[in-house]
This record gives structure tokens, C-alpha cells and sequence, in this order.
């Protein structure tokens, strides 16, 4: 079958890190029958230069008729770019902004998944991480206390600010039924975290997904409260399949399932759009201070592709392929330098692109 693929590479480690990515890519449409068509455009500082914006309407229109898009990283050095002597709607990273709401991206997912041979990085105690952990921190992007009404105001000489945080049950609905559709795909966990004790938006939060699990009855469903969540991270990450929640609590809960991943360069990110549309990416920047130096680790973007075929083509087996190519690669000890331990053998972003893609 044909996919239509929007490819962003965007500014620093981006191009080389896509690059790697397509190669990975291209190796699974050989194996498999699949044809992928790439349709390049530019996003953040490239565009700027090319077009003076951060992304054209242009790009947009070909993202938003694609299958899916596939974006590197963009952004430079926010000291010493050019860039960022710009207004803030003209930097890079208003392109970003841009495009996710062009796009209609309301979820956010992130795996946190640790591999047993980069188990040194991981900051729990080995008891605690035993036979790894593999969750998917799935976090509502644009509703909640982010995009509520706010002010800053002086009631009787005192100073006083106010956030608004509310969800209507279609933003609820809508981001539930894709975290029981992965949860269909991988182990048919749910654990939907709130703050239901206290918040009527977690109690409305909890209603909607509760009736959502009426239509996925092989799915578990537990819910669990965020203070609750943010320990049990740390004591059994392992308890925990697909963890679907709004965006301030999936804002600091994705942070710290990452952080005892280990290494930056491994982590997928994809947000998601109705239907089966989203845009991949890594969970990183553009890193400037190593581009072009071959130091860069292609894994994060690699793994968000295998998410793409996954999620958005339902490619299941050519996904669980890439997965365990890149986990064949970490055993046989090939590592890039953001994961180098001495006994492993070091190998540049194009060296780690081609071993992956010759094991898929
Ligand atoms: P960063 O993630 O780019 O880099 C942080 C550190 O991690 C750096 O030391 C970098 O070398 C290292 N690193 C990151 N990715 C790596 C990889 N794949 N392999 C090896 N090492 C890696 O964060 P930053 O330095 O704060 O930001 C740099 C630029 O990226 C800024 O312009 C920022 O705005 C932008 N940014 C873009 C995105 C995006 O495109 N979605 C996300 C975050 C930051």
C-alpha cells in the first residue's frame, strides 16, 4: 500500500536525525511491499530563512492532506540565532505552534520504555526496575488550566491571580477513545488519572472515560489520583500500560516517566489529531551544540516512525519490527555517544540509521 508521508527535518540535529529515520523506513516498504512517498516542506528556522516565516500556509495545506507527518526538530541556539532576535510569533517555534493547531492536535503520547541494556542510566534501584517497564503517558494538549481564562488582578489592595481549568466531555471523550484504542493494541490496561477527590473536572473526566470503557469491555480500567500517580511512578513503574490524562497532569507525570528512561535520544513522542492522523517527532530539540557532528542519536525519531506505522497505519508488525531492531542493535552494543559506556562500541547517527535498517 502507498502512504503520503509530510517529512519536516527542520534546523540542527533535525536533517540528520530524519535522514537516518527515511533509511529505517525505506527498509521496512522493501521488506514488507509497502511504498512511502515523502513530500519534503520547511518548519522553524529553515523556513525562516527560506520565507521569512516559521512555516508557510502552503506547508500546512500539504501536512494536513498527507497520512501523517514526520518532523525532526526545529530551533536554534535561542543565544546566539539570528532567529531569536525575531518577534516571538516570527521564531521557530511558533512554526510549531502553528502546525499543531492547524492540525488539530489535542493528544499527546509519550512511551516510557526502559531497555534492559540501558538500565545504568535509569535512576531507580534495580529491584524496583527488574524485567524493565514499557508505558505510554498519554496527555490531553489543548484543553484544561493552560488554555483557560486567566487574570491578574488587585481585589481590596490584595493581589490575586486566577486560572481557569475546564474540559467539556467531547475534549474528554475524544482523547479516551484514543487511549483505549492503544491500550487495543498493546496489554488492555487503562489507568486514567485525576483529581477526582477534589475537582469537578476530574469527576466529569472520570464519567466520560468510564463511559468510554463501555465500548472496550477487553480493556481494564482503573483510575488513579495524580499525587497517587506521580509516587507509583517511581515505586512500580511496571503496574502501568496505557496512562491517559489531562495536560497539566500529563505536563509533569510525562517529564518524570522520562526522566527514569534514561537517555534524551531514546524518547518517541507523536501527537495525535481525530480519526488516524498525527505528527511524529522526538521528544528532544534540535540540540545545535552537536549538529553535524555525528553525535546525534537517531533512535527517538526512528522509534516515533515506528509509532507512526503503528498508530496512524495500522502497521502493527512492520512497528514491532523497527522496535525490536533497534533493540537487537543496543544488544549487540552499538551506542551513539549520548549513551556510550566503555565495553560498547560507539557509532556515529548514519552508522546507527544503517544498522537498524539492515536488521529490519
Ligand atoms: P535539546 O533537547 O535540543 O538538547 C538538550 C541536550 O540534549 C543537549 O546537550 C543536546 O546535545 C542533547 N541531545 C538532544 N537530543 C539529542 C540526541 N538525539 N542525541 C544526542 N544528544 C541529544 O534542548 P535545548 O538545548 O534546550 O534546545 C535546543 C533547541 O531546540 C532550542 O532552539 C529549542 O527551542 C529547540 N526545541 C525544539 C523542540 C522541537 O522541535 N519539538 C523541542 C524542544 C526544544
Amino acid at each position: 500500500m502507498a502512504y503520503q508521508i509530510t517529512v519536516i527535518k527542520g534546523d540542527g540535529i533535525g536533517p540528520e536525525i530524519v535522514d537516518e529515520t527515511i533509511k529505517v523506513l525505506d527498509a521496512v516498504g522493501e521488506k514488507y511491499g509497502h511504498q512511502f512517498n515523502y513530500e519534503r516542506v520547511l518548519m522553524g528556522g529553515e523556513s525562516i530563512d527560506a520565507y521569512g516565516v516559521p512555516i508557510t500556509d502552503e506547508a500546512i495545506a500539504i501536512a494536513k492532506k498527507s497520512d501523517a507527518v514526520l518532523l525532526g526538530a526545529i530551533g536554534g541556539d535561542t543565544t546566539t540565532s539570528p532567529w531569536y532576535q525575531l518577534s516571538p510569533n516570527l521564531r521557530p517555534e511558533a512554526g510549531l505552534l502553528k502546525i499543531r493547531k492547524e492540525l488539530g492536535l489535542f493528544a499527546n503520547l509519550r512511551p516510557a520504555y526502559l531497555y534492559e541494556e540501558l538500565k545504568g542510566a535509569c535512576p531507580l534501584k534495580e529491584e524496583i526496575t527488574k524485567g524493565g517497564f514499557d508505558m505510554m503517558i498519554m496527555r490531553e494538549l489543548t484543553g484544561g488550566i493552560y488554555f483557560g481564562d486567566r487574570k491578574t488582578e488587585e481585589v481590596n489592595g490584595v493581589m490575586k491571580a486566577t486560572d481557569i481549568l475546564t474540559y467539556d466531555e467531547n475534549e474528554i471523550r475524544r482523547i479516551a477513545k484514543w487511549g483505549f484504542d492503544i491500550a487495543m493494541k498493546r496489554r488492555k490496561s487503562v489507568i486514567s488519572v485525576d483529581k477526582a477527590n477534589v475537582l469537578d473536572s476530574s469527576r466529569l473526566w472520570r464519567k466520560v472515560v468510564e463511559e468510554v470503557a463501555k465500548d472496550y469491555p477487553e480493556v481494564k480500567l482503573e483510575h488513579m489520583l495524580v499525587d497517587n500517580c506521580a509516587m507509583q511512578l517511581v515505586r512500580d513503574p511496571k503496574q502501568f500500560d496505557v496512562i491517559l490524562t489531562e495536560n497539566m497532569f500529563g505536563d509533569i507525570l510525562s517529564d518524570e516517566a522520562s526522566m527514569v528512561t534514561g537517555s534524551i535520544g531514546m524518547l518517541s513522542s507523536a501527537s495525535l489529531a481525530e480519526g488516524k492522523f498525527g505528527l511524529y517527532e522526538p521528544s528532544h530539540g534540535s540540540a545545535p551544540d552537536i549538529a553535524g557532528t555525528g553525535k546525534a542519536n537517531p533512535i527517538a525519531t526512528i522509534l516515533s516512525a515506528a509509532m507512526m506505522l503503528r498508530y496512524s497505519f495500522d502497521l502493527d508488525e512492520e512497528a514491532a519490527k523497527i522496535e525490536a531492531a533497534v533493540g537487537q542493535v543496543l544488544k549487540e552494543g552499538y551506542r551513539t555517544s549520548d549513551i556510550y559506556e566503555e565495553g560498547t562500541k560507539k557509532v556515529t547517527t548514519s552508522e546507527m540509521g544503517s544498522l537498524i535498517a539492515q536488521r529490519v
